[in-house]
């Protein structure tokens, strides 16, 4: 195993990435690369006569097993990104997911400086980190049920240099406070779905991040049953929800008896988002 370059080491975890049926798998195999040795992913292949220590070969070898495994890139590299921003994950969160971006644009779109915001079930913080970027004097609080994910959230607020108010709190039950913008990316898969998830969700990813009961509206009801209390006059909530809950979730809004209620689809055409309020 000695004397290993990187271009050695690029095609060997390549073809093990091909192998283990992974999509993309020369750009995978540069990332870990790239993660091990420091080297910026597109210079990879200027080094690549470059020889690797036998620390940087272990450790390779060690993620490259992990990946062929299916373990998600993001928890072995540790980090991904969200909105431009360097976010920190370990198996207690969800990894952010790029469709979520687009919640962050449209509150963004419609807001200026100085709201009152809080992000529900906020995981690793992504939805509070990136608005906290784009408005640096928004009062922004950020809650999740679990004190793990909340540990990380807290690293990612700090990296990001981003003030967020942290609540260990099952949705609003620790909650004092009205905000302006209520805004959530909740669990919403249901139990049938849940069993067809791709085996790098389903073994990997907190299922209590995931999973939302029969119908995957569990954690929707419970916001919109309980957000009057916690919303400020004209204030919104804006959620992103599962491809095929457009009409549900509308109907339950309108049984606790909000109003002005907007879907809009993601960039495949699918429901993926909803506005409610004023
Ligand atoms: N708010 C976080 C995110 O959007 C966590 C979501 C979740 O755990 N359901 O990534």
């Amino acid at each position: 195993m000695s004397f290993i370059t990187i271009s050695q080491a690029l095609t060997s975890l390549t073809s093990l990435f091909q192998a283990a049926a992974l999509s993309k798998p020369s750009l995978q195999a540069e990332h870990i690369i790239a993660a091990v040795t420091g080297i910026p992913r597109l210079e990879l292949h200027l080094n690549r006569n470059l020889v690797l220590t036998s620390e940087q070969l272990s450790e390779i070898k060690q993620k490259a097993e992990r990946r062929a495994e299916h373990e998600p890139l993001q928890y072995i590299l540790g980090e991904t990104e969200f909105y431009g921003a360097r976010i920190l994950v370990t198996p207690d969160v969800l990894i952010p997911r790029p469709e979520t971006e687009y919640l962050v644009d449209w509150v963004a779109s419609e807001y200026s400086e100085e709201q009152t915001l809080l992000d529900l079930g906020t995981g690793s913080g992504c939805i509070a980190i990136a608005l906290g970027l784009i408005f640096p004097n928004m009062i922004i609080e950020a809650a999740d049920i679990s004190a793990q994910a909340l540990e990380t959230a807290r690293k990612n607020a700090e990296i990001n240099c981003v003030k967020i108010n942290f609540h260990c709190s099952d949705l609003f039950e620790e909650l004092r406070n009205k905000y302006q913008i209520i805004i959530s990316n909740p669990p919403y898969i249901s139990t049938q779905e849940y069993q067809e998830l791709d085996r790098e969700i389903r073994d990997y990813e907190p299922q209590e991040a995931l999973l939302a009961g029969e119908g995957g509206l569990y954690y929707y009801r419970r916001i919109l049953a309980e957000a009057k209390d916690y919303l400020l006059p004209g204030g919104r909530i804006y959620l992103e929800i599962g491809a095929q809950q457009g009409k549900a979730i509308k109907k339950i809004a309108e049984n606790y008896g909000w109003q002005k209620i907007e879907i809009r689809s993601d960039l495949s055409g699918c429901d993926r988002y909803v506005r409610i309020g004023n």
